[in-house]
């Protein structure tokens, strides 16, 4: 269905070499987008590469350490010298450091906020005049339940996450003219690299979940395949400044 048709379309997908970043960009692949998978594990990320080319698709990688504004800009310029052009925007790439507040270092706190909302605004700058020459471009930024909810062990992240939807916002109210739509995707638990460790280090987590989720499990990367999608599209070219909740129920819950 054209509405859900990307063939011909360009995506950057930051931390697109596993987990939910994967999950899109399999998703975006199979819809007919050429993929550039951004991010800094070169060998996980030519083993997402490789499962792309293997269905099909046209995908590449291109090295990405978000925390760098100048790599940012490569990544992006890299993307383009590839395969002529940008259209998709999604800043993926997340991080945490789970300690009490209380314990926090500087450290801590610059590598939370700079992977996951700097390096966000560092890849939006790099794209721009890009989606522009494109006509107009979609960009998804992925935030989390914490951007609704706090947690005791998770300051940098929430307050990152938080910032996303705010970045996001203004971005969208920003780019309209240039038709640039910008959201954000708010992911519940999805089973990761990323929530393999939370569910190590923080007691009872697991337990918490199942309990709260509705949908009664953790989400799979491949649930954000038709969202991504969707967001990429046409179909949502009068959606901008927005977030999709996708949870399994998780904060309908009271
Ligand atoms: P993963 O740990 O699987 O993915 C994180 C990705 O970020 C990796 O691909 C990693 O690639 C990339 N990354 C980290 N630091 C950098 C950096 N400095 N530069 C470039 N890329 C970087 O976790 P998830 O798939 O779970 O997380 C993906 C996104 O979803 C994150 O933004 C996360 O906050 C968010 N999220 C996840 C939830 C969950 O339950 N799993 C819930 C809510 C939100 P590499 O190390 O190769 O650079």
């Amino acid at each position: 269905m054209t509405l859900f048709d990307l063939t011909g379309k360009v995506a950057l997908v930051t931390g697109g070499n596993g987990g939910i970043g994967f999950g899109m960009a399999k998703g975006l692949a199979a819809a007919g987008a050429a993929i550039a998978i951004a991010a800094r594990n070169r060998k996980k990320s030519d083993a997402a590469v490789a499962a792309l080319l293997a269905s099909g698709a046209k995908a590449e990688y291109v090295e990405l350490d978000v925390r760098k504004e100048a790599s940012c800009h490569a990544a992006v310029r890299a993307t383009v010298e590839r395969f002529g052009r940008l259209d998709i925007l999604v800043n993926n790439s997340g991080t945490t450091v789970r300690k009490q507040p209380e314990k926090l270092t500087a450290e801590d706190w610059h590598l939370v906020l700079e992977t996951n909302l700097t390096g966000a605004l560092f890849c939006c700058q790099a794209a721009y005049t890009h989606l522009v020459r494109s006509g107009g471009g979609k960009i998804i930024n992925i935030g989390s339940m914490m951007s609704m909810f706090g947690a005791a062990y998770a300051a940098p992240y929430a307050a990152s996450k938080g910032g996303i939807v705010q970045l996001s916002k203004s971005l969208a109210i920003a780019w309209a003219k240039d038709n640039i739509q910008v959201n954000a995707i708010l992911p519940g638990w999805i089973n990761t690299d990323l929530t393999k460790s939370a569910r190590e280090q923080v007691p009872g987590l697991n337990e918490r979940v199942l309990a709260r989720t509705p949908a009664q499990r953790w989400g799979d990367p491949s649930d954000f395949a038709g969202v991504a999608v969707f967001l990429a599209g046409p179909g949502s070219d009068f959606i901008t400044g927005t977030t999709i909740v996708v949870d399994g129920g998780y904060s309908a819950q009271a």
